[in-house]
């Protein structure tokens, strides 16, 4: 799951990065409301989470942009004014969520959750393809009866949990390349293959596994019936 974090206070949004990816989500930042309309036009993110008082464009009128073009990516938005006007005008302009600093991390890390789950049509927060399941709490992979932790780097992880977001679906190499990498990360998405080949080694003789449809991309299955 790739994030987008736009906050121009250096300290809270390298703080807040620094939280999001060690909960092995991939984070971006922008720091002003131009870098943010600019990255938002041009790549997928799964979430934004969008200061409202930044420099240049206002977080307002990225949003306003945004939802023009009708780009449907959950915003929550993190605001230094708890007025009841701020909150309504931002989920007026169609924000998905609002929360005020400062603010709980633990209740950001679980709207963020809620958005995600809800984004992708999963209320249930447990995911399975056969033998594999994912907590999408704990962010954590379990594989086999036995339900072993399955350990993976971010990248695996995040890819892994793109496929099993998008269950029965072909995912498009350039749809993973963009769940794995940031804008800043500039890699092929030919580099994703490397990130396949690691996971599947991880799943081998599990019961699940990832298929290659050429051409189109991949998609997890589990064995049998
Ligand atoms: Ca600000």
């Amino acid at each position: 799951m790739r994030i987008l974090l736009v906050e121009d206070n250096r300290t809270l949004s390298e703080w807040l990065a620094r939280t999001l990816q060690k909960d092995r989500y991939v984070v971006e930042c922008a720091y002003d409301g131009e870098d943010a309309y600019l990255r938002l036009r041009s790549e997928a993110y799964d979430l934004v989470i969008l200061d409202l008082g930044l420099p240049g464009l206002s977080g307002q009128e990225v949003l306003r942009r945004l939802r023009a073009r009708d780009n449907n990516v959950p915003v929550l938005i993190l605001s230094a004014s708890d007025s009841l006007a701020g909150r309504i005008e931002g989920l007026d302009s169609g924000a998905d969520d609002y929360m005020s600093k400062p603010f709980e991390v633990a209740e950001l890390e679980a709207r963020i959750r809620v958005l995600l789950r809800r984004h992708a049509n999963h209320k249930n927060p447990i995911l399975r393809c056969g033998p594999l399941r994912y907590d999408s709490n704990s962010r954590q992979f379990h594989l086999g009866e036995d339900e072993q932790a399955l350990a993976l780097t971010p990248r695996e992880h995040a890819l892994l949990e793109t496929l099993l977001m998008k269950l029965g679906q072909t995912v498009s190499k350039q749809a993973l390349a963009e769940a794995l990498f940031t804008l800043d990360d500039n890699v092929s998405p030919d580099a994703i293959e490397i990130y396949v080949h690691r996971v599947r080694k991880k799943l081998q003789g599990s019961g699940v596994a990832i298929i290659t449809l050429r051409g189109l991309g991949y998609l997890l299955k589990a064995n049998g019936p």
